[in-house]
């Protein structure tokens, strides 16, 4: 298992117990080591760590990749979204349905097809 650091630029800026490492008197706040990570795809060890990174290289990144100068659309044809009823009804074959968001069309599906991650309505 390989270990890897904190993507943070100031992780070791962090003066918690765990970062400070070393022999005395050496010690020193270290980026944090682990063999994963909850944030940002496994590269952050905090929220913080992942907010310190996009603040200083978010907008390098946001113009590397792309920016957004207009708005994205979702149209008519994309926007079916899967829907249950919670409410208790015996009738099945209802509790499931497909429910446009700009039309407000609903068409009933079977509980097969709801489970279905790859069923779907939207063109694309
Ligand atoms: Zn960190």
């Amino acid at each position: 298992m390989s270990l890897k650091y904190c993507q943070g630029p100031i992780c070791h800026h962090y003066t918690t117990k765990d970062r400070l490492r070393g022999t005395k008197p050496n010690k020193t706040f270290q980026t944090r080591r682990r063999s994963g990570f909850y944030y940002g795809q496994s590269n952050f060890c905090s929220l913080n760590c992942q907010n310190d990174w996009f603040g200083e290289f978010g907008d390098l990144a946001i113009d590397h990749f792309g920016r957004t100068t207009e708005p994205k659309h979702l149209t008519e044809q994309d926007a079916w979204v899967k829907d249950y009823d919670w409410r208790n009804t015996t009738d099945d074959d209802h509790r499931y349905y497909f429910v446009n968001k700009i039309t407000k069309e609903q068409r009933p599906l079977t509980e097969e097809q709801y489970r279905d991650n790859n069923y779907t309505l939207n063109e694309r």
